[in-house]
């Protein structure tokens, strides 16, 4: 096994259809059948046929199929990609199929599908800490960790302990610490899903997910589910999301140590900024689960809180280096006063997002805003 950013510039070699150094865009949405070789669907053993054959775009596609072997190579199972991270979920949820669901504080859209499902189907939704008492054979317990915004750390291996104990599975939404920064697989988790809009995609220029399993068979189950749900990854996105990953380990790990470091001098300095309240991350967490699950390094996702919403206002639109927007995962850095995409959460919240950029110049441009506030 090779490292992991040879693997990145390496995974899909064996997928070379054509010359061309860089992969060609196919933009075409369906694909001339092999006069010389026509096998009707009937005959089909497999839906594998079609990565060498497509037939399609909707059903899979050159670039989608070389995603899906680098993926699957690099976050260590059978990888499906979705044409954003909530079909990712939605394409888990319809496959697994549970009568009832587990979570906490987690992803909005991830709790819109499951306000779906309990509006139609009448899936029954429960908190963590529900587990003992309703959780029963098939059901799902989902965590998100590092959790969105706070970028703080739950358990990932007690959360398995406990669902498996009920005969329950584990998905783990890994978006903010995606590998090498934090390997659900290591602590028990049964399904892991990413928003591959975020660090993979890295330039806040598309949308797609990626689910990956450990069996084969689910894979192939999720990829027949994707044909019909018409989620799955589209051409140029998938062009654009193995251009990202080429250079996707030098990225996290920029974003991982400038986060690091941002979040330690902001709270070593924190007398000096009368406004902030508290500082969220998971490199001032305590716990020992912490820095085991998190052994690649912290995400580069923390949030802080301010005493008033006029602060949060006036920090957003202050800051020089870090643009007033939400999402996260990019080279650039981006900061967002919560209060404008989420009515339930701290209204004094705001979510930082760390780039690129040199740590030095963001702690300068947060540091000079926050002391001025
Ligand atoms: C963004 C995000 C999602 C949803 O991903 P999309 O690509 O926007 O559909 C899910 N979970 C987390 C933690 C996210 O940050």
């Amino acid at each position: 096994m090779v490292d992991l950013a040879t693997l990145l510039l390496h995974g899909d070699d064996e997928h070379n259809r054509v010359t061309d150094v860089a992969p060609p865009i196919n933009v075409t949405s369906t694909f001339r059948y092999d006069n010389n070789n026509l096998v009707p669907w009937r005959d089909l053993t497999s839906l594998e046929c079609l990565d060498e054959n497509p037939v399609y775009s909707r059903e899979g596609h050159p670039n989608g199929v070389r995603l899906e072997a680098l993926f699957s190579r690099f976050l260590g199972g059978y990888a499906v990609c979705y044409s954003c991270g909530l079909g990712g979920f939605l394409g888990a949820i319809v496959h697994l199929n549970p009568k009832r669901v587990f979570m906490d504080q987690c992803y909005h859209g991830v709790q819109g599908i499951v306000g779906i499902l309990k509006r139609n189907y009448g899936v029954e939704r429960y908190g963590l800490a529900n587990i003992e008492e309703y959780a029963q054979e098939g059901d799902l317990v989902h965590v998100e960790t590092p959790v969105n915004p706070f970028g703080t750390s739950l358990d990932i291996s007690d959360l398995a302990r406990r669902a498996h104990s009920k005969g329950a599975l584990l998905m783990v939404d890994s978006t903010f610490a995606p590998p090498p920064l934090q390997n659900a697989w290591d602590f028990g988790a049964d399904m892991i899903m990413h928003s591959a809009t975020k660090y993979f995609a890295g330039h806040s220029d598309l949308l797609s997910g990626v689910l990956v399993v450990k069996d084969k068979e689910v894979a192939g189950k999720l990829k027949e589910d994707r044909i019909y749900l018409g989620s799955n990854i589209a051409n140029l996105e998938s062009y654009l999301l193995l251009r990202s990953l080429r250079t996707y380990d030098l990225r996290i790990k920029k974003q991982s140590e400038n986060a690091t470091q941002v979040v330690n001098y902001l709270n070593e300095h924190k007398d000096e900024y009368p406004a902030l309240n508290k500082l969220y991350h998971s490199s001032l967490q305590s716990e020992d689960f912490v820095k085991k699950q998190l052994s690649g390094g912290y995400g580069p996702v923390f949030s802080l809180t301010l005493k008033t919403e006029e602060q949060c206002k006036k920090f957003c639109s202050s800051l020089k280096l870090f643009q007033h927007a939400t999402s996260l995962g990019g080279v650039e850095s981006l900061v967002e006063w919560r209060a404008m995409c989420d009515s339930d959460i701290d209204q004094c919240l705001v979510r930082v997002s760390i780039g690129c950029e040199s740590a030095t110049d963001l702690i300068n441009d947060l540091s000079s805003v926050l002391s001025q506030l």
